[in-house]
């Protein structure tokens, strides 16, 4: 192999015994694709090489699900993750899986049908900020707040091998390896930076995970696939999602899903009904006049910038995963909506004064069953209906009192408090700067 994994392995055990901070963990971004899997078995098997009894500096695998991760995609990272920690576990690797998710109200589905955000595209991008960045950057936050500082490893790669060279003697001066990150007391190690694609891909095909099994079914996915990484977005200097594949199977910041539609064609054909959501969605946001609001949540009506999906609009999409959910849940055992996504959808129409058609009315009709979210209903409209009468001397109150509800609301849903004094003081920040700013 012209690969020197064995210099690879000794900069990563150097940097892992003799770190001037000995306490600072690691954290490891994997997505589940062929970067953030060979690195993490490179550091694997690295560790293997120290003493035991020198292995005290923690290492965290983080995974960050987007809540509308390609579903054929997360089982397969899901199983990899089981295995990788018991493996930890029997091999004395002081490793722990984490995984992030995205706040509720920051979820694809509340943005989208619960406060009618249109599609993503290119221009307007709102989702990889809440589905990605900020999930993983709270993760990131927590630990430094309990070791003082910690180390990212990312399996980014510049696949330059004309680089390679001089850019390995860079890394050879102690010290050089860390590049800061934009958050206080983090640094990013990437030691994968110089590996060509071909090398990543013969390492794999030569070298069994540490954890078990082979790599035969990742090489499987990315073949029928035809897909590249979806990389662990920590920032903004980090390569984006949405251009490469293998990302939220709702992603319409592409015009096209390769790999959805590589793996419907090898066999994945319940994954049709998706891929037809998702052709519906960039409908909705490329046709304004039929789907969307002219007038702004600001209430501004501007003839170059349309508002909000209809309520209509959210309706059917809500309509139409509710159907492609009941067709696979069965047989695939995919989730695409939650419950806790649909009471918080139902909480922002009832906010939004929709009140033609309920969330459960959907649901029901769909299932045949009787989701009962009438208490909640009946609460959230007599609630609404309260705070407007008591704020009719100040109206703009009542949808700052919403936002704070909101807030509470979504973190007793997650069985979280984590963080809520924080999201009030700025959300009352916000509300004072624009009171400011009306003046
Ligand atoms: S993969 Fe697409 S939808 Fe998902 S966060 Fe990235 S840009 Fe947004």
């Amino acid at each position: 192999m012209a690969l020197d994994i064995q210099h690879l392995e000794n900069e990563i055990i150097d940097q892992y015994l003799y770190d001037e901070h000995p306490t600072r963990p690691w954290i490891i971004g994997f997505s589940g694709g062929k970067d953030s899997t060979m690195l993490l078995q490179v550091v694997w098997n690295a560790l293997k090489k120290i003493d035991p009894v020198l292995l005290t500096r923690q290492i965290y695998v983080v995974c960050n699900d987007t809540l509308v991760e390609n579903p054929r995609i997360v089982k397969f990272i899901n199983k990899t993750l089981k295995k990788v920690q018991k493996a930890a576990n029997e091999q004395q690797i002081p490793l722990i899986v984490e995984e992030t998710i995205p706040k509720l109200d920051d979820s694809f589905w509340v943005r989208l049908i619960g406060l009618g955000y249109p599609a993503p595209n290119k221009f307007y991008r709102w989702c990889t900020e809440r589905l990605k960045i900020n999930p993983t950057t709270r993760l990131i936050t927590e630990k430094i707040g309990e070791n003082g500082a910690a180390i990212i490893l990312l399996g980014t790669r510049s696949d330059e091998s004309s680089n390679r060279a001089a850019s390995i003697k860079k890394h050879e001066i102690i010290g050089k390896r860390l590049r800061k990150h934009q958050l206080p007391n983090a640094y990013v190690y990437a030691p994968l930076k110089d590996i060509t694609t071909n090398e990543l891909w013969q390492y794999l095909n030569q070298v069994p995970p540490p954890w078990g099994g082979n790599h035969k079914e990742l090489v499987t996915l990315y073949r029928n696939a035809n897909a590249g990484d979806c990389p662990l977005v920590i920032d903004d200097t980090t390569p984006s999602c949405g251009g490469s594949r293998f990302g939220c199977w709702t992603c319409t910041v592409v015009n096209k899903d390769k790999s959805m539609e590589g793996l419907i064609e090898n066999g994945e054909e319940w994954m049709q009904p998706l891929a037809d959501i998702r052709n519906f969605l960039i409908e909705t946001r490329d046709n304004p006049e039929i789907w969307r609001e002219k007038r702004r949540r600001n209430g501004q009506i501007d003839e170059n910038l349309w508002g909000p999906l209809k309520f209509e609009t959210r309706v059917e999409i809500l309509k139409r995963i509710l159907k492609a959910q009941k067709a696979i849940e069965d047989t695939e055992g995919v989730e695409l909506i939650t419950h806790q996504e649909m009471v918080l959808i139902q909480f922002h129409w009832f906010r939004d004064l929709f009140f033609k058609t309920k969330v459960s009315d959907v649901y029901n009709r769909i299932y045949k069953t009787k989701f009962d979210m009438s208490k909640q209903e009946e609460k959230q409209k007599q609630e609404s209906d309260l705070l407007r009468k008591s704020c009719k001397q100040e109206p703009k109150d009542v949808d700052l009192i919403h936002d704070l509800l909101a807030l509470q609301k979504t973190k007793t849903l997650m069985m979280r408090k984590r963080g809520l004094l924080d999201d009030f003081e700025n959300r009352l920040d916000q509300f004072i700067e624009e009171s400011k700013a009306k003046k």
